[in-house]
């Protein structure tokens, strides 16, 4: 490797440390921290957090990285020409917000975020209104301080998902839409007959564990623990951790979200070490983790190969709650579907047309063709044409998500992308790996654990997401794979 990219790497690798200890400190903080430690702790993250950014943005990298950007590119190798890509992308938007502005803006976001608390609490969005009027109209500043050449919203998705574009996403999302609006008119309704019936969590810990252990999540190198919200969080390859939030009487919420997050973790633990702190050592995008995600939670772990092979195994845990039920009953009521109001208790049909009322709305208010004021009648619209419901209050309206309140717009339909990348991943998987329903009804999965090793976590950032779909799966991302598969496993 160059000398000079050399030292750069080794720079990025030390902040690549330093935000690890920035993150164990979150992990703490969600799952043992001593509630009276707050204070303590948010000047801890506050300090690392400013560390990291003078570092990046300081004379020294820029020095640097400014070096090598304008050497001769022909003295790299494609990766090494990539990765310069990459960290000139990242130190560029770094930049570029003036520190006035960056220290404005998380002062508003972290006061709407306590607002939004408030006024979801009391179903209020009247009390919100104002903030959210203000953060529409940070956000547009922010994306102009980033590129003023494009759409604002083109902008802040391109921060989560680089290289898409509205251009891109509304027509596919359109097509998407028609597409579930039909199926879930074909739906039967299946009875929920897990209600009602009790699943100790400590058994419910043991099965998670297990399907950990089965997807290859390596337990000296990560763990489980519990929080009121599961996430998943990393310091290294070599440290990945997940949490899980059990309830008795909600025996597959606990179980899709162990079996989610280990989908997140299983990608972070199959990053290359050997670039660690640098992004062809970082995960693609929020769309391609979430497609990892995804694909265990819903293609693997809900799907009937798994539960026809694997419920007597399950059912042995919980005799009392299971003993009148077979495998069949149990999947049917797995695999429910009905329109509801709240995004995160959603089945996997219902679930996206969540995001595209999202989406939807986002553009318009970025676009200024929606004003705030009038947000909550067009969401109320938006699910009574969509999925034939409408919210009772805002609470369980247009107030719900926590996303607006912390400045996140462009965030939701990667979501969707997660949905529509794993369709067409798990597709070409099938092609690929022989006998894959066996495999997952024996809950052997060593074989799709090192299918996404090789094709995608191992990937890092060298390839944009719409680049890896085309490679792995000779087609560039549609709808198509996705509602292939919803048409199959629901109709
Ligand atoms: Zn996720």
């Amino acid at each position: 490797m160059h000398h000079r990219l050399e030292v750069l790497v080794k720079e990025l690798r030390e902040m690549g440390l330093l935000v690890g200890v920035g993150s164990l400190l979150s992990w703490d903080q969600e799952t043992y921290m001593p509630s009276g430690a707050i204070g303590v702790r948010s000047e801890q993250s506050a300090l690392l957090a400013s560390l990291v950014h003078e570092k990046f943005t300081g004379d020294r990298f820029s020095g640097f990285l400014s070096d090598l950007m304008n050497s001769d590119m022909d003295d790299f190798s494609n990766s090494e020409k990539r990765l310069l890509m990459e960290v000139h992308r990242d130190w560029k938007r770094a930049i570029c917000l003036p520190t006035s502005f960056v220290s404005e803006y998380s002062q508003l976001v972290s006061h709407a975020q306590h607002v939004w608390q408030e006024a979801r609490e009391k179903s209020d969005f009247t009390l919100f209104q104002p903030h959210l009027e203000k953060l529409v109209e940070k956000s547009r500043e922010k994306a102009a301080y980033i590129d003023a050449q494009k759409p604002a919203y083109d902008v802040l998705l391109d921060t989560y998902e680089p290289g898409m574009t509205t251009a891109y996403l509304t027509p596919l999302f359109a097509t998407l839409r028609e597409g579930l609006v039909e199926i879930l008119h074909r739906l039967p309704s299946h009875e929920d007959v897990l209600s009602d019936r009790v699943f100790p969590v400590d058994k419910q810990w043991d099965f998670g564990i297990w399907f950990l252990t089965q997807m290859g999540f390596d337990f000296s190198h990560g763990r489980q623990d519990k929080s009121t919200h599961p996430f998943t969080t990393q310091f290294h390859p070599h440290d990945v951790r997940i949490t899980t939030r059990l309830d008795a009487h909600h025996v597959m919420d606990g179980f899709s979200s162990t079996v989610h997050e280990g989908g997140h973790a299983l990608y972070e633990q199959g990053l290359d070490p050997a670039w660690f702190g640098t992004p062809l050592g970082e995960a693609m995008s929020l769309g391609i983790h979430e497609s990892q995600s995804r694909m265990w939670e819903n293609k693997i772990a809900k799907s009937a190969s798994f539960w026809k092979g694997q419920y007597g195994r399950f059912q042995a845990l919980f005799p009392e709650a299971l003993s009148d039920i077979n495998w069949e009953t149990f999947y049917k009521a797995v695999c429910r579907v009905k329109p509801s109001l709240i995004r995160v208790d959603a089945d996997e049909v219902t679930y996206n047309l969540h995001i595209l009322i999202r989406y939807e709305l986002e553009i318009a208010l970025m676009d200024g063709t929606l004003k705030v004021s009038d947000l909550p009648a067009a969401w109320n619209k938006k699910y009574e044409d969509y999925l034939g419901i409408c919210p009772p209050d805002a609470s369980q309206g247009v107030l719900q998500d926590v996303h607006w309140s912390c400045g996140l717009f462009g965030y939701f339909p990667t979501y969707t992308l997660g949905n529509l990348y794993a369709a067409q991943f798990f597709e070409k998987m099938k092609e690929e790996i022989l006998d894959l329903d066996g495999c997952i009804s024996r809950a052997e999965f060593a074989p799709i654990t090192s299918w996404l090793r090789k094709n995608i976590h191992g990937v890092g950032r060298g390839k944009t997401p719409q680049e890896l779909v085309k490679d792995v799966t000779g087609k560039s991302l549609s709808q198509e794979a996705f509602i292939a598969y919803l048409l199959g496993k629901y109709l």
